[in-house]
């Protein structure tokens, strides 16, 4: 997808060993993405390049922060990335075949004859993987500050009512309560 210069790592030149190379990451890379789920990100991403004999091993150490939208409340929340990836990169005579083939997600072929890695579509899955999952402030943060805590007490209400008098099926269980 993106080809940008500043992600291609020209490993054709490398020694054999371990390079270490490091990049941050901010909203502008995204925009050629489409629309995220996240603002304000600030990623710090160091990738150690181990160049072997016919392969290299990647490992991405991700660090940084994003804001993200709280399911619940609607709140802006930061959140923390943290995480690494690791990835094997193996040179082959049809790495497109291979490619398909392969089920490990892990492990990735190019051709004997490329000379550079594109990896800012790792760093962008990497990026994403990094976020948690579920997007809501934690309990912790539920009434706190960065709580809205005009919506929660509203979702409370709503909560009761429905459990309440409100609901006319609750109401209609209740009387066969009372004939047991
Ligand atoms: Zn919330």
């Amino acid at each position: 997808m993106s080809q940008r210069r500043e992600f291609e790592i020209a490993f054709v030149g490398l020694k054999p060993g371990v390079h270490v190379f490091e990049y941050r990451i901010d909203d502008k890379f995204f925009t050629s993405y489409g629309e995220q789920d996240f603002s304000n990100c600030v990623a710090n991403i160091k990738l150690s390049l181990d160049k072997k004999n016919g392969f290299m091993q990647l490992k991405f150490d991700i660090d940084g922060s994003a804001d993200v939208i709280c399911d619940r409340c609607g709140n802006t929340l930061t959140k923390q990335l943290w995480d690494e990836f690791n990835i094997v990169v193996k040179m082959v005579d049809d790495p497109e075949i291979m490619n398909e083939q392969e089920e490990d997600p892990d492990v990735y072929y190019i051709s004997r004859g490329e000379s550079h890695l594109h990896i800012a579509d790792w760093l962008y899955e990497f990026i994403n993987l990094s976020l948690p999952m579920q997007k809501m402030c934690n309990e912790e943060e539920m009434g706190g500050p960065q709580c809205n805590k005009e919506v929660l007490e509203q979702l409370k209400k709503m909560e009761e009512d429905v459990k309440k008098d409100n609901n006319p099926m609750w109401k209609g269980l209740e009387k066969f309560k009372d004939l047991e």
